[in-house]
């Protein structure tokens, strides 16, 4: 039979299961996070094993397509230079993409281009 004082200490051992699950669900996340961590680090391990593949193309897309992208070389029309085109800097043009090697090389483009149009309605105004 229980007496008064068996109560107690059933509360207080009450009181220290609630802190012991909160402690198990903390850890329970801990855990789960960092398991989602290793599964991530082993794809990007895996990934990183096959040739194709670069550790900064990782980044934008998981899928094979983002792989393929990296691999995709275009060409720099300042410089001259051929960059991955993950890596490249776009520019959207009318309907065309740019793609340079720097952001240095991207300014030069868009000074000569503004440079060019304001001579073009210099020339026509
Ligand atoms: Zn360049």
């Amino acid at each position: 039979m229980a007496s008064a004082r068996d109560w107690v200490t059933v509360n207080k051992d009450s009181m220290s299961f609630i802190s012991r699950v909160i402690r198990y669900l903390f850890w329970l996340l801990v855990l789960s996070w960092s398991v989602a961590l290793l599964r991530r680090l082993v794809a990007w391990m895996l990934r990183g094993a096959t040739p194709a593949a670069s550790p900064q193309g990782v980044h934008v897309a998981g899928s094979s397509e983002a792989v393929g992208m990296a691999r995709r070389l275009v060409r720099d029309p300042v410089c001259g230079a051929h960059v991955a085109e993950v890596l490249a800097i776009p520019l959207r043009e009318g309907g065309d993409v740019l793609h340079f090697c720097s952001i240095a090389c991207r300014d030069e483009y868009l000074r000569t281009n503004a440079d060019k149009n304001t001579k073009k309605i210099a020339a026509t105004g």
